[in-house]
C-alpha cells in the first residue's frame, strides 16, 4: 500500500515513471493527508458507487475505494497509467477510464458501469476547466446523488454563494437551479504539489429532485440570467436589454409584472424573483416576436 500523501513516496513514484507535471492539465496533486479522507467522507460514497474526475496518482481514489462499493475514475493523461496500475492495483472495486471527461458520455458511462447503484461524484478538479465541468455535470442531469468537488477558493465562493447575495453570479443561479450547495472545508495552497498560487475549497452539491422554481422556458431563463449578470454595474433592465437585444420597455414591463422596481440589479434578486421576471419577459417577447 502506498502512502500517497507522503511527498517522498510521491516523488519516487513520479521519478520512476519519468513523469513531469503538465500545468495545462491542472496537475496539482494533493499531499495534505487530511483532505482526501474528508472529501471521500463528505461525498457520502460509503457502500454505493463513486465517480472521480482526474485521479492523478490515485490519492483521493484510494480513499474512495476504501469506502465505496465501486469506483470509476476518469483520467485524461495516459502517462499516469503505469503509476495508477501500481497505486490502485490492490483495489478490486476500482476501474480507471482514460479519456477527456468533457468528451465522454457520462450518462451512458454511469449506466454501463453502475447499473441501478446510486452514484456520487467526488473530484479534485483541474482548475483550468472547473466551471465547464461543474456545469456539464449539472446540466447533463446525470443520475447522481451529489457532486463533491475541490475548486479554487474564489470559484467555491461563487458556486456556493446564496442567490441574491453580492457574491452571486450566473453560475450561482445555475448551480442553485440544479442543486443545494454547501461548503465542506478550506484547503490551503501548501496542501498540493506543486503548490498553486491560490487557496482552494471543497464544496458539495446535493442534486435536487426538481428545480426550486418553475420557469416558462429553461433555455430562455439561463440566457436571461447570463444577460442580467453580464454587466454588473448596469441595472437588470439595461444589461438584459443590451445583451439580449430586447426593447427596454419589455424588460421594464416584465419587472413591473414581477412587482420589482425599474432600477433593480440582477444580483439582488432571489431565485423566485429571477424566475418571475424571466417568465414575464418570455411571455412578452414571444407575443412581440423579439429576443427569440
Ligand atoms: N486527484 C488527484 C489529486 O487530488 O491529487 C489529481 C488532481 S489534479 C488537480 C487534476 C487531475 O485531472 C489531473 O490528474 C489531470 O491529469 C486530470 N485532468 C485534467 N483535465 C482532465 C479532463 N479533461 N478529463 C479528465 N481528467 C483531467
Amino acid at each position: 500500500m502506498y502512502n500517497l500523501s507522503d511527498i517522498g513516496v510521491l516523488k519516487k513514484l513520479l521519478f520512476e515513471a519519468g513523469f513531469s507535471f503538465k500545468k495545462s492539465l491542472g496537475q496539482n496533486f494533493l499531499v495534505n493527508p487530511s483532505v482526501c479522507p474528508d472529501m471521500a467522507e463528505a461525498s457520502g460514497c460509503r457502500g454505493i458507487g463513486a465517480i472521480e474526475i482526474g485521479p492523478g496518482v490515485g490519492v483521493l481514489t484510494t480513499e474512495l475505494c476504501r469506502r465505496a462499493e465501486k469506483v470509476v475514475a476518469v483520467e485524461i493523461d495516459e502517462r499516469l497509467r503505469p503509476i495508477l496500475n501500481k497505486t490502485l492495483g490492490e483495489f478490486q472495486n476500482c476501474e480507471v477510464v482514460y479519456g477527456d471527461v468533457m468528451k465522454l458520455d457520462l450518462s451512458s458511462l454511469i449506466k454501463e458501469k453502475f447499473g441501478d447503484m446510486p452514484v456520487v461524484i467526488c473530484a479534485n478538479l483541474p482548475y483550468y476547466i472547473t466551471s465547464p465541468i461543474v456545469m456539464t455535470l449539472l446540466e447533463g442531469r446525470l443520475p447522481v446523488e451529489s457532486v463533491t468537488v475541490m475548486v479554487q477558493k474564489e470559484a467555491a465562493d461563487r458556486l456556493a454563494a446564496e442567490v441574491g447575495s453580492r457574491m452571486a453570479g450566473a453560475v450561482t443561479v445555475a448551480v442553485s437551479y440544479y442543486a443545494k450547495p454547501s461548503f465542506v472545508r478550506k484547503v490551503s495552497r501548501g496542501s498540493f504539489m506543486p503548490a498553486p498560487k491560490v487557496d482552494s475549497a471543497v464544496i458539495k452539491l446535493d442534486i435536487l429532485k426538481a428545480p426550486p422554481v418553475q420557469v416558462a422556458d429553461e433555455g430562455f431563463f439561463f440566457r436571461f440570467v447570463r444577460a442580467g449578470f453580464s454587466q454588473r454595474r448596469k441595472t437588470l433592465c439595461n444589461a438584459v436589454s443590451s445583451f439580449m437585444g430586447v426593447p427596454k420597455d419589455a424588460v421594464l414591463s416584465a419587472l413591473k409584472t414581477a412587482e420589482l422596481p425599474e432600477n433593480t440589479r440582477t444580483e439582488c434578486l432571489t431565485m423566485e424573483e429571477l424566475a418571475a421576471v424571466s417568465t414575464a419577459l418570455y411571455e412578452l417577447t414571444r407575443k412581440g416576436g423579439t429576443a427569440e
